[in-house]
């Protein structure tokens, strides 16, 4: 894994905290048990797809939602798991006592470590929160602090209406259009891992 040009980023994520771990992908996704089913069978998916190509995932740490699915479908396939869970959210999200995890004591916690911990990101369908968490790592693509590539898997279109806005401020001259390169959508899960798979950095 390269190193990122600011200090405050480089500790936990240079290659000898790297190498120590198992590789590792970040999934965002849901926490709603509300959603469409296909978009809960997409989170089994995710999580068996990873276990079996014997990477670790790391998540949230929630049993809710696509979040749940995909944590117990990994840990179901014999898949390594971290999930990272706040402590005030422990039983909104009900902790995934299954899984190995980490309680933490903020937000801004448990992202950072989320970040540290992986070496890319896949993106489900999700809320308000998940978006929030791809688009911060998409602004520090944007600002170079890391070079770790994020999946957005659009069944159904999901994503679209977000890539439009992405669009809009290209068009806008607000983001470079380069910038398109790092907004990597696949249509499967299996395609988004190959895609992963392919960008990654390698020390
Ligand atoms: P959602 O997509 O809204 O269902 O949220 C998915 C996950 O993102 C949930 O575990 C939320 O707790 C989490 N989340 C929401 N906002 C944030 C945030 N600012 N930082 C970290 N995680 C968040």
């Amino acid at each position: 894994m390269k190193t990122m040009p600011d200090s405050a980023f480089r500790s936990a994520t240079d290659s000898v905290a790297a190498a120590a771990r198992p590789f590792s992908v970040c999934v965002y996704c849901g926490s709603s048990d509300a959603t469409r089913p296909d978009y809960l069978q997409l989170a089994d998916e995710a999580g068996a797809a990873l276990a079996g190509r014997g990477w670790r995932m790391v998540y949230g740490g929630g049993g809710v939602g696509l979040m749940g699915r995909a944590a117990r479908a990994a840990h179901g396939a014999g898949g390594d798991v971290l999930g990272i869970m706040p402590r005030f959210l422990a039983r909104r999200e009900i902790v995934l006592e299954d899984v190995p995890h980490r309680m933490v004591d903020t937000m801004h916690e448990r992202k950072r470590i989320m970040f540290d911990e992986s070496d890319g990101f896949l993106v489900l369908p999700g809320g308000i929160g998940t978006l929030e968490e791809a688009v911060e790592m998409l602004s520090w693509r944007r600002l170079e602090l890391h070079l770790k590539p994020i999946v957005f898997v659009s069944r159904d279109d999901f994503w679209e209406p977000f890539f439009h806005l992405m669009q809009h401020t290209i068009e806008a001259r607000l983001t470079p259009p380069h910038f398109l390169d790092v907004l990597d959508s696949a249509k499967t899960i299996q395609e988004a891992l190959d895609a992963i798979d392919a960008k990654v950095v390698r020390a």
